[in-house]
């Protein structure tokens, strides 16, 4: 049996814990690997190496440190079947699937590697006469990553390389579901180039994350996850001063106008809403359709419907969930749509898959009528299950959405370019598609989730996280041109 590594100070090392975690295969529940809930002992061990290392790591060159990720785009690049063959097999989507995960990924190891054009502080000249003030952008010290099953490649990615591109060290806490392909993009950082102690790895459940927001020794800490989790992640970092930035969960709007293109549009809802079986913080879950546009269900069925649902390495649209308890919660949540009376137009419980019959399959699922006050409205739902509204107008349609808590993601689709401007001016949420399903910005932007969906300012790549991974200082300066002398300044003037 695989156990699952940790990495302390540059070594790869085998747990000394007696409490192992089984890592199962979605598809068919044997367990590939186990993973260790780290000791409390490690841990410590993992950051006072990070600690060790930040102090020449924070002066290596900027341009030593952005090499590095060149070096690591290609070792990725090179590896993109393993990676997303490892990946399928521990978490159930799709190999395109997967290897879209790594992609996305990729794109923040290719930003991390421009890192100096980032890293610019300002500078003004003769603020007073003779004197000149700048600012510098210096990183934190020992940061840290906690991540969540369901993008087990890009959030990893989303973290670490720019929290070490910036001149901080790292200590890396995948999640216990999935940990394999992290490891396998650790093991490929290391080769690139990454210093011993600039990255560790540590692993387990609440333990290890708890322990992450307690340590003295670790400045910032970044979350991707659930919305509980991620409000005691901010709550007990912060209450140890500790910078922290939280990415949660969701509830993600389409509105439908019905003048958009159909045939485009109901591809993409199909794919938004059931791709990854729904276990993506920005799936389309709900959609509102607004007028005329209420009449296309039985054609949002029809593509639900065609859907090949099986094994992720056979690479049909979309796979399992993630194990038999999330399978249980979106069955049962199901089951709480129907006894509160939305119209069950597609149900995906009970599916079995040929050759995988113990898998943790749901097939597509949707409920027509849903109403706000209903549990597979209120909460996260997390499988491949779509709730339909309707709305007599945009207008409607806005504040419906509105209403909702959430933040993440939104899409409306529409031919019309004023419509789509009104939406995008009055919306609530942080990341707004427009005739696109799923807006994660690539990395020239930033991730930008909001309201319920987000603690924190700053997003966790891109230009935000630069500014999250570093300290502001400004430094203000004198020049004595010439030997006059104005005596003894007692104001605050400069
Ligand atoms: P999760 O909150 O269960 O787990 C996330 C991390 O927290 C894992 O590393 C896990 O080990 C740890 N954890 C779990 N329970 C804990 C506890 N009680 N105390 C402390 N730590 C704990 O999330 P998940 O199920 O792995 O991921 C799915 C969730 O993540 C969904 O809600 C989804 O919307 C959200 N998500 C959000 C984004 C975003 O950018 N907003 C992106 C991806 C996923």
């Amino acid at each position: 049996m695989h156990h699952v590594q940790q990495l302390i100070n540059g070594q790869f090392v085998k747990s000394n814990t007696d409490e192992w975690i089984d890592i199962t295969d979605p598809a068919t529940q044997e367990v590939i690997a186990k993973v260790p809930q780290t000791t409390d002992d490690e841990i410590n061990q993992a950051v006072a190496a990070a600690q060790t290392a930040f102090q020449t790591w924070r002066k290596t060159p900027i341009t030593t440190r952005a090499r590095i990720f060149l070096k690591y785009q290609a070792l990725i690049r090179d590896h993109m079947d393993e990676l997303a063959e490892i990946l399928t097999a521990e978490q159930g989507k799709t190999i395109a699937d997967a290897r879209g995960d790594v992609f996305r990924g990729l794109e923040v190891v290719e930003h991390a590697a421009g890192i100096a054009n980032l890293q610019i502080g300002d500078f003004v000249e003769n603020v007073a006469s003779g004197v000149d003030t700048y600012s510098i952008w210096q990183p934190l010290g020992v940061c840290a990553g906690i991540t969540p099953f369901n993008f087990p490649a890009m959030i990893p990615l989303w973290m670490f390389p720019m929290a070490i591109a910036t001149g901080n060290t790292f200590i890396l806490k995948p999640s216990e579901q999935d940990p394999m392909v992290t490891m396998r993009l650790v093991e490929l950082a290391i080769e690139a180039g990454v210093p011993e102690g600039v990255l560790n790895v540590v692993h387990g459940g609440k333990a290890t994350v708890d322990a992450i927001c307690d340590h003295p020794d670790i400045k910032a800490v970044s979350f991707v996850g659930s919305t509980a989790v991620g409000k005691h992640v901010y709550e007990r970092a912060s209450r140890s001063g500790k910078r922290a930035q939280c990415m949660m969960g969701a509830k993600n709007h389409a509105v439908i106008l019905p003048d958009a293109n159909k045939e485009q549009t109901l591809n993409q809802l199909a794919g938004a809403a059931f791709g990854a079986a729904g276990q993506r913080c920005m799936a389309l879950s709900v959609v509102v359709l607004v007028g005329a546009a209420g009449e296309w269900i039985d054609d949002i069925k029809a593509k639900a419907t065609g859907l090949i649902v099986s094994a992720g390495k056979n690479d049909k649209d979309l796979g399992p969930l993630i194990s038999p308890a999330a399978k249980a919660r979106v069955e049962h949540l199901i089951g709480t749509g129907v006894e509160e009376g939305a119209s069950l137009i597609l149900d995906g419980r009970g599916i079995t898959v040929a050759g995988y019959e113990k898998g943790n399959f749901v097939g597509p699922t949707i409920f027509d009528n849903v109403t706000s006050d209903m549990q597979i409205y209120q909460q996260e739902i997390f499988g491949p299950v779509l709730c339909i509204m309707r709305a007599g107008s945009l207008d409607e349609a806005i504040e419906i959405l509105n209403a909702n808590p959430h933040g993440n993601g939104t899409a409306i689709f529409t031919q019309s370019g004023a419509a789509a401007h009104k939406f995008q001016q009055d919306i609530l949420v942080g990341q707004i598609g427009i005739n696109l399903p799923i807006p994660v910005p690539l990395p020239m932007f930033s991730f930008s989730g909001s309201r319920a969906s987000k603690l924190g300012d700053l997003g966790p790549y891109g230009k935000q996280a630069v500014q999250f991974y570093t300290q502001t200082k400004t430094v203000t300066a004198r020049w004595f041109d010439d030997e006059a002398s104005r005596g003894v300044n007692t104001t605050i003037s400069i």
